[in-house]
This record gives C-alpha cells, structure tokens and sequence, in this order.
C-alpha cells in the first residue's frame, strides 16, 4: 500500500507572528533578522509576503533588504516567542498522529498512511485548526513520500493545501525548476545548466544515469535519477538525536586580537556545555572554526579519551586549538562545535538544536 505524507509548512512564520501580536504591522512590508538593523551585519531570517514583493527573501543581507525597501518595518529576531509558536502547532499536530518529524521550528512531516481515509480533509482540519489556535496560516502539501510533500506545500503558498498524487508527479514536477528538489542547490543547478543544459525537473528527468554519474559522482549522480522522478524512500524520524551541537558568534567588526577570540571561545564553549546539560548529551569531539574576513573557513578538532558536557572543559579543550590556527588574518566568525554524542542517561530530548536547522 502506498504511504501518505503531509507537509505543514508555516506561511512566512516569524514575520507573521510579529504581525499577529502588532496589528499595526498588518499588510506592511515586515522584515525580521538579525538584530533588527538594516545598518549592521546580518541577514534576513524571514521577510512578510509584503516585504517579498519588493524582491526581499531569506539569507539576503539586511543591507540589502533596506536598499530594496527603505520603508519595510525592520525587527530583530525573537526566538522565544516564535518558540512558543512552534510549541504550540507541533502540539496541535501530535493530536493527528505520534508520527510527526519537526524539520525546523515551523515546518513539519507527518506520516498518516494509516490514520487519513481522506487526506486532503485531513490536511484542511489541520490548516484550519493552526489558524483558529494560533492566529497563523500554513501551507500543507500531501504526497506519498517526503520528497513531494514538501514540493507540494511549497506550490501554491500562502494558506493552501496541495496535493501530488504519485500517478501525477511526473506533469506536475515537469516544468518546474531544478532547485525545487532536495540536494539540488545553487552550484549543483548551476553545474546541471552548464554542462547539460537542464533547468527543469522534466528535462533532468531526459538525462541518461550514467551521464549524471558521471557528472556528479556515483552517489549524488543516482539520488538525482531518483529524486527527479519523485522517488524518495525515506521514513519519517521522531526520535530526532542531534549529531552534534554548536554555537558560533560573528563579529560587528573583524578582529586580530587573541584575547577577543579567547574571550569568544569562552562564552561559546558555556553555551555548548549548557545546551549539551540541558538535553542530556555528552561529547568527545571538540572542534573550533574560524572564518576569515575572505571568508575562508577552518577548522580545527581534537577528539578526547572521554565524553564531556562542561563548559570549562570545552572552553579548555577549544583554546588550545586556537595555537593550531594561523591566524594571520582578520576573524570574522568563531564557532565551538562538540560532536560524537552519547546519551546521559534518564534524560528528555529537548528541541534547542532545531534553531540550528
Ligand atoms: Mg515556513
């Protein structure tokens, strides 16, 4: 039997929240990241759909956005409240089904193969129970896999539901660009553009599998072959365990000065410990990146003989790496990662990593 999975997609999620709790920010171009100036370093984590009509979207630099758009409403980002948001429409989504994998704070998986006679009703109860509970809109797409139930929720966004059923993938997958499947980012679009011409599902569907082999390696060639047929096998996961956890700080201005970066390195390592005690993980891989003001990213890492989740041993650990860096340029960004998790025992899992994506 085929499966069937829902995608619940928040529609614009920070900025709506932030123009739910300020009605004054209704139907006005809201942008939301960083600290909330335009002026500073930062990038836009998310911008209302009336911010996005004057060609504003996410991961652009708030420089920019403020170019595009001088008058848009700028705020920072305040993951408190758009926590508990997330709190509050997981839970609404758990009462459907146990099977639900968060993929970040305001999107969702949910298998109901077998709790949905009717999944498009099922999908509109769940769209209309975020809205009347939260104030929010969402986009949901219904698909038998994972793959295009996410394409389907990003088709006709905002406040839709969207289904692909498999015997119409193929037509409805056809003319749409390349980038709409999973693993096809920017440079592998480019590549595929390139060398073979492709820009849309359809003609990548065209491409014989040893020509994507060959020219994206065995691995990734044959996931393409697969993914732009809409093939896609993967199982929901609701025991989400993190592979590591990690905090990283971009400077207001680059610095040269070794006592900053200690300084840095201190206050990060405390953040790891703390999230790492609060989720019940201990580590023994302690790595330090450094990003240049060129933007070129190292990194070190040294794994220890035991597991540990104290700040002071990270912050430890994580200096003395810092004398394995050259340091001969401008620091951007420092960021403390510890990863080869284990399991303290008795203890909840709690949801900080997913900030992280
Ligand atoms: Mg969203």
């Amino acid at each position: 039997m085929g499966r069937t999975i829902l995608h619940v997609d928040v529609d614009a999620f920070f900025a709506a929240v932030e123009q739910l709790r300020r009605p004054e920010l209704r139907g006005k171009p809201v942008v939301v990241g960083g600290d909330g100036n335009p002026h500073r370093r930062g990038v836009v984590s998310t911008a209302s759909y009336e911010a996005r009509a004057y060609g504003i979207h996410s991961a652009m630099p708030l420089r920019t956005a403020y170019k595009k758009c001088p008058q848009a409403v700028f705020l920072p980002v305040d993951f408190p409240t758009y926590g508990e948001y997330s709190h509050r429409i997981m839970a609404i989504l758990r009462e459907y089904t146990p099977l639900v994998e968060p993929v970040s704070v305001d999107e969702a998986f949910l298998e109901v193969t077998d709790a949905a006679a009717d999944p498009l009703a099922l999908a509109e109860e769940i769209r209309g129970r975020i809205h009347t509970d939260t104030g929010l809109t969402a986009s949901i797409g219904i698909g038998p896999n994972k793959l295009l139930a996410k394409i389907a929720s990003g088709l006709r966004k905002p406040n839709a539901v969207t289904h692909i059923p498999e015997e119409r993938a193929a037509e409805m997958l056809r003319e749409l660009p390349v980038t709409v499947l999973w693993g096809i980012g920017p440079k592998t679009a480019a590549r595929l553009q390139d060398v073979v011409r492709v820009h849309t599902v359809g003609e990548l569907c065209t491409v014989p599998l040893a020509a994507l082999r060959a020219l994206l390696g065995d691995h990734h060639g044959a996931y393409l072959y697969r993914i732009c047929r809409g093939q896609d096998d993967s199982p929901i996961v609701t025991e989400w365990e993190p592979k590591s956890m990690s905090r990283e700080t971009t400077y207001q201005y680059d610095t040269r000065k070794r006592e900053v970066l200690i300084d840095t390195i201190t206050a990060l390592a405390a953040e790891v410990g703390g999230d790492l005690q609060r989720d019940g993980y201990r580590g023994r891989t302690v790595t330090v990146k450094i990003r240049y003001h060129d933007f070129k990213t190292h990194t070190r890492a040294l794994t220890l003989p035991e597991a540990i989740d104290e700040g002071a041993r990270i912050r430890e650990t994580a200096v003395g790496l810092l004398d394995r860096f050259a340091l001969d340029r401008a620091v951007r960004l420092v960021g403390v990662r510890v990863s080869g998790l284990t399991k303290t025992a008795g203890e909840e899992r709690g949801n900080g990593g997913l900030w992280n994506g």
